[in-house]
């Protein structure tokens, strides 16, 4: 079996809302590149990376040079091949790597008739737990509806996603607003889910001293994790010398040597796995090993994700034993996926590991035409801007907080 094929297509799939962050804003609607990768003998496994638009499609398409006529079933060959660490310097393949080793991943369980599951070692479990994941929104342009802004719409939010999906566990993405008013926001929600746990991720924005200040603010609730409250190992650090409350990242700890450094001083509790960010499923296995020798938490992190990116979280979660927490997925605020059968469902607040061969999801082929031709119209957006904040860019440690009382409708292109 030989690689004949490599394709890439970008979509475009609405979001209930624009979801703020500390670094900016996603603008109603995520943009993915589908990557699909076709064998000799027929099958097509598929990949999913973040953003990039049409530059994400040309490296993609590059790389069909160096993987033509290459076995999809020798990853690690392919991990050199494509990604080797000093080559890397010149061409950061990493996000690529990681499509693409989704995608081989896929076309193995197909060959083989077995669900990626059952490659990486086998299921530990039927179903991954994941968190309500609660953003500060801006109201959706068209309908003026989904806006959170206030602490009481923060709640509002928490709890109607948990009557709808059961979640247990929530999480609130901070660093828009000034820290007291997230403080204030973060234990509301907390509070109005008792015996439930919660986590903070300011994306890295605070101060050391901000963020130890909030951490000793929150030692009282039942919290999961402080996430990434300010960015950098030294910083966290020096958080973590004065915090109780454990400290979590998906931002200093992505790769080996950031893992192996973290482990000789420690400097963060719980390791967020990134499929896309680690370069695929089977690194994000080896690290979990690695945090499970020395003892440190590991959940599965959500870079915004369709179907097919979920599925990769989906079989990580499934593998690996010390996965300590819910996991993290953008999911429930889209309105919409690529693959057949449409979003996948939430039950008890968990999702089924998919049984089926490969990664268990397949193209619905008329929603990728429909959202390539939405990619087309809208064009991408800067992630790392605000839509209602022209000119505006935070600084680290940031004191360019947005203003809660602006309650605008974002006019969204
Ligand atoms: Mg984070």
């Amino acid at each position: 079996m030989r690689i004949s094929d490599i394709r890439a297509t970008t979509v475009t799939v609405p979001l209930e809302a624009p979801l703020r962050h500390g670094n900016g804003c996603h603008w109603g609607r995520f943009v993915r590149t589908i990557v699909e990768v076709e064998t000799d003998n027929g099958i097509v496994g598929l990949g999913e990376m973040g953003g990039g638009g049409e530059s994400a499609e040309a490296a993609i398409r590059g790389l069909k040079s160096y993987l033509i006529g290459h076995d999809p079933a020798k990853l690690e060959e392919m991990r050199f091949r494509i990604a080797n660490p000093t080559a890397s310097l010149y061409n950061n393949r990493t996000q690529m790597l990681a499509a693409l080793e989704f995608a081989c991943l896929d076309i193995i369980g197909q060959a083989w008739g077995v669900p990626v599951h059952q490659i990486l070692g086998g299921k530990l479990r039927d179903r991954i737990p994941f968190a309500t994941y609660c953003f500060w929104r801006y109201p959706n342009p068209k309908t003026g509806e989904g806006e959170v802004r206030t602490a009481d719409q923060l709640v509002a939010f928490a709890q109607s996603m948990k009557q709808k999906f059961g979640f247990t566990s929530h999480k609130q993405k901070g660093g828009v607003f000034h820290p007291d008013y997230e403080l204030e926001a973060y234990r509301a929600l907390a509070e109005s889910f008792p015996g439930e746990g919660s986590r903070f991720d300011p994306n890295g924005v605070w101060s050391a001293e901000q963020a130890i200040r909030f951490g000793q603010a929150i030692d009282d609730l039942r919290v999961d994790y402080l996430e990434d409250p300010v960015f950098g190992m030294n910083g966290m650090r020096r958080v973590r010398e004065k915090v109780r409350v454990p400290l979590s990242t998906n931002t200093v700890v992505v790769n080996f040597e950031q893992l192996a450094a973290n482990i000789l001083d420690l400097a963060v509790d719980v390791i967020l796995l990134d499929t896309t960010f680690w370069g695929g499923i089977r690194p994000c296995i080896k690290a979990a090993g690695v945090c499970e020798t020395f003892q440190l938490g590991v959940a599965v992190h959500s870079s915004g994700e369709l179907g097919i990116q979920l599925a990769s979280m989906l079989q990580l979660g499934a593998v690996v034993p010390n996965l300590s927490f819910a996991a993290d997925a953008h999911y429930h605020h889209l309105t919409d996926d690529i693959i057949e059968g449409g979003l996948m469902k939430y039950e008890n607040g968990s999702i089924a590991v998919p049984d089926a061969p490969g990664l268990g999801v397949k193209l619905n082929r008329e929603k990728v035409r429909e959202y390539q031709e939405l990619y087309r119209d809208l064009g991408n957006y800067p992630y790392d801007q605000d839509p209602l904040r022209p000119g505006w860019s935070p600084i680290l440690p940031n004191d360019r907080w947005a203003d809660p009382k602006d309650g605008r409708l974002p006019k969204l292109v």
